[in-house]
């Protein structure tokens, strides 16, 4: 028998089980099918971000930080703890409860708006039509919908040449869940997910070295915090040597033998256990048979317009495994997007005031426009800048490296970039995205009345710093 819905949604990840809770709340009878299990055998959903991403990372992150603090900051307090020490297996197991709480919160969710939960995999056919193979082997059940919603997520690029064995050579699943701290953590990729894994284990005791093939630090972000960042990172032990591409690794008894080329030609290093970071790719094995109609692009991508609607006629799809960043919060806003267009409403997703967070000590965070990327475009701009070190909250709290940077349009003075490294950065560019989104002035910010003493007076300061007016540093 044929079970019939409004909407399917296949892959229950932040894009997808918000798509699936938003099109039940718009009255859509909803299924959602998810094949993840967690580590108890039963059904996690949440996706790669609760079960082996922003949330583990982030919970490892925070535990490190602690024990980073206890160890080389909280003197400085007048708090001396003699023989701290780490526990691997309690911080793993803190981490897993964390992340049971939060896929059992979203299992929840889907009871409270009686969207149909289903284990297993799904399988998109022709006409709207979806296969689903229970996870517990039970016969194949045939769903027919009005509306496919496919939220398939991403999976870890791998490399030639290195082969993950998931004991010695590990992606991100691997190093969420060592159970010691390797002596020496070899990481290839020093971008997000490379940076802030890597941080967790060289503050539990690792040697860190990234290795990182292009020649330019974090590419991406504005190339004065990545300076910034770069410094800070190297003050803090981390090794990140740039123009090192990897060319080959393999186990040899207990150890990663690694061969790196660099301007300087090839080498060899050691490590105990060696962490690939280089990158994800859109998950569509499996997913699709190929009359179902749904076209992937040149780079693996599902081919979607701006509406996040595919080449099949009522099949929409979202997060990593379309285009666009490969952000959590981006694949949750165009699942609710998407569900809002299925109910006949009107939905738009600005790319363009996208936040980005690096959770790395200090935090990076930023939106919009990049100074080499105005530059490029030939726009006409003003810069502003303030230091945390000159903000009474952060001296106080003995965190205040780093700075905020806007930047806004030389005519009209709307903001059309800011870029933060600093203590609370990730909450910090709230504020500016608001502002952009509202498509606000630095003038805007400058006037709004900031709490004393907080961290956002450095972004008060850094918009009167547009106009030369800083209070606290010299214009
Ligand atoms: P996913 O979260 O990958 O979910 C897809 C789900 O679909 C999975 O459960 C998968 O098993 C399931 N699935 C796939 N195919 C099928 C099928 N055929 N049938 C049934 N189920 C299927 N982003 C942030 O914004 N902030 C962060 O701090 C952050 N940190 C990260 C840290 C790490 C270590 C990693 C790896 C990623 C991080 N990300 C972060 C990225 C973020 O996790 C992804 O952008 C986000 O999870 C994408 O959501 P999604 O719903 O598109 O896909
Ligand atoms: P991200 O896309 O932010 O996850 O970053 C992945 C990083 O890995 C990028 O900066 C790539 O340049 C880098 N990278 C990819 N392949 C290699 C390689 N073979 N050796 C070293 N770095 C690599």
């Amino acid at each position: 028998m044929t079970e019939k819905y409004d909407v399917v949604v296949i892959g229950g990840g932040p894009g997808g089980y918000v798509a699936a809770i938003r099109a039940a709340q718009l009255g859509l009878s909803t299924a959602c099918i998810d094949m993840n299990t967690g580590k108890d055998g039963k059904a996690a959903l949440g996706g790669t971000c609760l079960n082996v991403g922003c949330i583990p990372s982030k919970a490892l992150l925070d535990s490190s930080k602690h024990y980073h603090h206890l160890q080389h900051d909280y003197a400085a307090h007048g708090i001396n703890v003699e023989g701290a020490s780490i526990d691997i297996n309690t911080m793993i197991a803190r981490k897993d409860s964390v992340v049971k709480k939060l896929t059992g919160g979203v299992s929840q969710l889907f009871k409270a708006n009686k969207v149909k939960q289903l284990h297993g995999r799904g399988r998109l056919l022709a006409n709207r039509q979806v296969e689903f193979t229970p996870h517990a082997g039970k016969e194949t059940v045939l769903l027919q919908a009005d509306n496919v919603i496919l939220a398939a997520g991403s999976v870890p690029i791998a490399i030639p040449n290195v082969e993950y064995d998931n004991k010695y050579i590990i992606d991100n699943v691997g190093a969420l869940d060592l159970t010691e701290a390797p002596e020496r953590l070899g990481v290839i990729g020093a971008g997000v997910i490379g940076l802030e894994l890597g941080s967790v284990w060289q503050r539990l005791g690792s040697e860190v070295i990234l290795l990182e093939a292009l020649p330019d630090f974090l590419a991406t972000a504005d190339a004065d915090i990545a300076k910034q960042a770069g410094r800070l990172f190297k003050q803090q032990g981390l090794d990140i040597r740039l123009g090192s591409m990897v060319k080959s690794a393999r186990v040899v008894d207990t150890e990663v033998q690694v061969t790196v080329q660099d301007k300087n030609g090839e080498s060899e290093l050691s490590f105990d256990r060696l962490l690939v970071a280089v990158g994800r790719k859109p998950y569509t094995d499996g997913l699709l048979t190929d009359d179902c109609g749904v076209k992937l692009n040149e780079r693996g991508q599902i081919d979607v317009n701006d509406k996040s609607q595919t080449s099949a006629d009522g099949v929409w799809a979202v997060g990593d495994c379309v285009r666009g960043p490969m952000l959590a919060h981006k694949a949750s806003e165009e699942g609710i997007a998407v569900a809002e267009l299925i109910a006949g409403k009107a939905a738009h997703i600005h790319f363009d005031t996208v936040p980005w967070v690096i959770y790395t000590d200090p935090e990076i965070a930023w939106v919009g426009k990049t100074e080499q990327q105005l530059k490029e475009e030939g726009v006409a701009y003003k810069v502003g800048s303030f230091p945390f070190a000159a903000t009474g909250r952060g001296l106080a709290m003995g965190d205040a490296a780093g700075m905020v940077k806007m930047l806004a349009d030389e005519e009209t003075d709307e903001i059309l970039g800011v870029h933060i490294i600093g203590p609370g950065a990730s909450e910090l560019i709230a504020e500016c995205v608001v502002t952009m989104e509202f498509r606000g002035a630095s003038e805007d910010l400058a006037c709004i009345v900031h709490a004393h003493p907080t961290l956002s007076e450095a972004v008060h300061e850094a918009a009167l710093h547009v106009d030369r007016r800083a209070i606290h540093r010299g214009n």
